[in-house]
């Protein structure tokens, strides 16, 4: 039986006369998933979102993450209201950025200054200008998979090998810039040390997601980032940590905070054993959570580099709706929630009962289901073997994917429309809708 999406349907063909694609965001269209119309989604409340059917959904998209507290968050909703009352845009500096400033440096020490901007693409563009103009280097590494946002330079895949420079990923990206960006695997620190003995003297950064989040959810190997911070700064170039992702998500701070990693002898990380210095990174890059739900994104570092910024410094970079009030408030409201004792360890206990649960119905169906989980989020990869690096994601059954996602979605369960999204847990989420998802994903895996 399926669901009646009539209304979305229509909607849908209208979205296509105006609209490309019927999509503001290419991920939001079903093309991975065999086609058709997307859900056309009308509320969202806590876990739940309804659709223009009237159909209702238990929400692990969570926006592509930024809704870790649940939709419409009294908090936060509060939080937006008064700022709309007060005026949602001013143009000058206001006293709540400090605040939010001082509130995310504690969180993450390693950035001695911040700057918000309005999405984690312009957070991640700027800080490979600042890098630039700090280190006076034009070259980028980053790592397959790994997904930055939509400017050119992060729009390059691999070329042939790691001692070979990128090509463009998309039309529009000339080659030159392309040509400014090497590719390596994730976690490959053989083919990271091979690029820069080749082009390291004009390598201005070495960009990465530190926990990935992209090709689902892959934690580094143990010692990876300790060697990728030290090859990179041996060379003489900074090293930049995406964390749009992975900011807030597992406790309250970032992954270069994070002591549940495993430590590079391979025992399991205690509490406050692991040496932060050895991975921090010299600028990062931050959005999604941090905002609670409205546009945001935020970039910061050590402080020499950062006084590389306009008006400081020579490195250009600003905005009309940079530091907006609303998003500004947004977020600290999402903060306060988030540093609520217990708040991360509800989120692990809920990821675990889920991704456990799904596991085993997985197991017990015969399904070859690889399920990577870190706290309240985690990834569903079709295969039989780890998902370690984008290779390994892309070695994944796609098919198989796209008709899961359908029965999901039909039992009134909404995930991502990709094999390499995460599954994102809110604190809205209950026992009980995990019991029903593990239900349903159960007799999805019966019908596969
Ligand atoms: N970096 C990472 C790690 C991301 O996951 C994303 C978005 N999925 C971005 C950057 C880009 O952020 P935005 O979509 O807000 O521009």
């Amino acid at each position: 039986m399926t669901m009646n999406r009539s209304r979305s349907e229509e909607l849908y063909k209208e979205a296509l006369q105006h609209i490309v694609g019927g999509v503001n965001s290419p991920s939001r269209s079903f093309k991975a998933v065999g086609g058709g119309a997307p859900v056309f989604m009308k509320k969202a409340h806590g876990a739940y979102f309804w659709d223009e059917d009237g159909n209702r959904y238990i929400d692990y998209l969570a926006a592509y993450g930024p809704i870790i507290t649940g939709h419409a968050h009294p908090h936060v909703t509060a939080a937006i209201v008064e700022a709309a009352r007060d005026g949602t845009l001013y143009g000058t500096p206001t006293e709540h950025e400090i605040a939010f400033a001082r509130m995310i440096k504690e969180a993450i020490p390693s950035l001695d200054k911040v700057r918000f901007v309005n999405s984690g693409t312009e957070a991640v563009m700027t800080t490979i200008r600042v890098a630039r103009a700090y280190t006076g280097r034009s070259k980028i590494i980053k790592f397959a998979g790994c997904y930055h946002g939509h400017s050119d330079l992060v729009l390059v895949a691999a070329g042939s090998g790691p001692s070979t420079l990128g090509v463009p990923d998309s039309a529009g990206v000339p080659g030159s810039i392309a040509q400014e960006v090497i590719t390596v695997p994730f976690g490959d620190i053989a083919a990271l040390e091979e690029a820069m003995q080749r082009w390291g003297d004009n390598v201005a950064a070495v960009m990465v997601e530190p926990i990935v989040g992209n090709f689902g959810m892959v934690m580094p190997k143990p010692g990876f980032l300790e060697a990728l911070c030290a090859v990179t700064r041996k060379h003489g170039a900074l090293v930049i940590y995406d964390e749009v992702i992975t900011a807030f998500r597992f406790h309250y701070g970032a992954a270069q905070t994070y002591s549940g990693l495993p430590q590079a002898d391979g025992a399991a990380a205690s509490a406050g054993a692991r040496d932060f210095a050895a991975v921090e990174p010299d600028l990062t890059a931050l959005g999604k959570i941090i905002g609670g739900g409205l546009p945001i994104g935020a970039y910061g570092g050590r402080r020499d580099i950062m006084e590389q910024v306009a008006p400081l410094g020579p490195a250009y970079q600003a905005g009309t709706m940079a530091g907006n009030p609303a998003s500004i408030r947004a977020g600290i409201a999402c903060l306060e929630v988030l540093r609520q004792p217990g708040v991360y360890a509800e989120l692990e206990r809920l990821g675990a009962a889920l991704a456990d649960g799904i596991a085993a119905a997985a197991r017990s169906r015969g399904v070859a289901l690889t399920v990577n989980r870190i706290g309240g989020a985690f990834s569903t990869h079709f295969c039989d073997h780890p998902v370690t690096n984008y290779d390994e994601a892309q070695d994944t059954d796609g098919d198989m994917f796209a008709r899961f996602f359908r029965l999901m979605l039909d039992q009134g369960i909404c995930l991502a429309p990709s094999k390499y999204e995460a599954w994102f847990l809110t604190l809205a989420h209950t026992d009980e809708d995990v019991a029903y998802t593990i239900e349903a994903a159960d007799r999805a895996f019966g019908q596969l």
